[in-house]
């Protein structure tokens, strides 16, 4: 038995992850402590699926606003996930886990196609799920995939991880002294307004069908093991908790 609070999760890696130092692209080295956090949660049996970004590489609203069609520009979007998709099974290689990539368009010399009750089988013998383009449709983010996804395999949380430690009542590069919520219900989060954490359509189907999120650091050592053992990090939103500043 685990003593994790939670047994199956969606983990939503953004792009920048894999960024490292650099202003772009994927910097093995940055793939690689990403790979041992979830080494950490995977030899506790905790089942792990793992949605990628790829905002390291390209965005789709940037791509448009350059003059490339939105559609175009979104489906190349998707593209860039399923290269950092294969950084990071590479890098899960490499410490010894076990992954599949599933991918939301087909490209079977590459990648499994996603097919849920695969994803789910792998998740139970013990293998990494990284699923890679999203939804596989253009106009919505990584976000909205990681949601979809987290509740198509019953996960019990969407751990988001982010470059902040959770969700601040305020942008804290603007305002030093803001509070980080410990928690916060979703009619709140959805309302926080100019906080930009996550998508809203995602936030809003977490919350229709009761899904809690967890909004936290990647980078600090032994987070994801902390988040995933119930310590008070990040911030977690859910229907179930009233709005609460840390402190
Ligand atoms: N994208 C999309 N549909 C999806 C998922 C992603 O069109 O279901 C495109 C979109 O252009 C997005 C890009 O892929 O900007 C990369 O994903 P995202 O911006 O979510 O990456 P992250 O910010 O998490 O690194």
């Amino acid at each position: 038995m685990s003593a994790t609070r939670f047994q199956r999760i969606m983990l939503k890696v953004g792009g920048e992850a894999l960024m490292g130092s650099r202003e772009y692209g994927i910097d093995p080295k940055a793939a690689m402590q990403v790979a041992e956090q979830i080494k950490q949660v995977y030899i506790k049996h905790v089942q792990i699926a793992l949605v990628m970004g790829g905002g390291n590489i390209f965005r789709g609203i940037a791509g448009s606003k350059n003059g490339i069609e939105r559609a175009t520009a979104d489906y190349m979007g998707m593209l860039a996930t399923v290269m950092n998709a294969l950084a990071l099974q590479d890098a899960l290689e490499k410490t010894g886990v076990p992954s599949r990539v599933q991918s939301a368009l087909q490209m079977p010399a590459v990648a499994e196609s996603f097919i849920r009750r695969k994803a789910m089988r792998h998740m139970e013998k013990g293998r990494v799920v990284i699923l890679a383009a999203g939804t596989g449709v253009p106009y919505v983010t990584t976000d909205t995939g990681a949601s979809l996804h987290a509740l198509e395999l019953k996960c019990n949380v969407l751990m988001k991880a982010t470059k902040v430690d959770g969700i601040y009542e305020q942008d804290p590069k603007k305002f030093p002294k803001a509070k980080r919520f410990k928690s916060l219900s979703f009619t709140d989060a959805i309302q926080l307004d100019g906080i930009e954490v996550m998508d809203t359509a995602a936030l809003a189907m977490a919350k229709e069908n009761d899904m809690p999120v967890m909004v936290f650091e990647l980078f600090k050592k032994n987070n994801l093991q902390k988040a995933v053992e119930g310590e008070d990090i990040g911030t977690y939103v859910s229907n179930n908790v009233q709005t609460q500043l840390v402190g």
